[in-house]
């Protein structure tokens, strides 16, 4: 059973507390499950590589459109294009503007929407 963690009034007195006081015997590790490990976004998914971040326009919907200044990830060893986070909401943003059902029918075939 986890002890109970005092109420604080400042930071300082939090810290202080938290430099004297072992963390394990006031968080259960069930809470600590909560937590989940993402993969870094700029890792290639193929070969595990550091991507290059770069900034591109992306034609959409067979050209009449172009997403400009989208962020992107590249690898160099895979030849692997995919978009970034901010480059995933963007397009879904479009997306939904263009009451289009999928994402994958916007983008070009070789960039991954991942
Ligand atoms: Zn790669």
């Amino acid at each position: 059973m986890a002890k109970e963690i005092p109420e604080f009034e400042t930071d300082e007195e939090t810290a202080k507390f938290w430099d004297e006081h072992d963390s394990s015997e006031y968080i259960e590790d069930a809470e600590w499950g909560q937590f989940e490990w993402l993969p870094a976004e700029d890792r290639c998914e193929s070969c595990g590589g550091k991507m290059e971040s770069k900034v591109v326009d992306i034609p959409l919907w067979k050209k009449y459109l172009t997403l400009s200044q989208v962020k992107v990830y590249h690898c160099p060893m895979c030849d692997i294009t995919k978009l970034s986070e901010e480059g995933r909401r963007e397009v879904i943003r479009i997306e939904k503007i263009l009451q289009k059902k999928n994402i994958r029918e916007l983008l070009p075939q070789k960039v991954i929407a991942a």
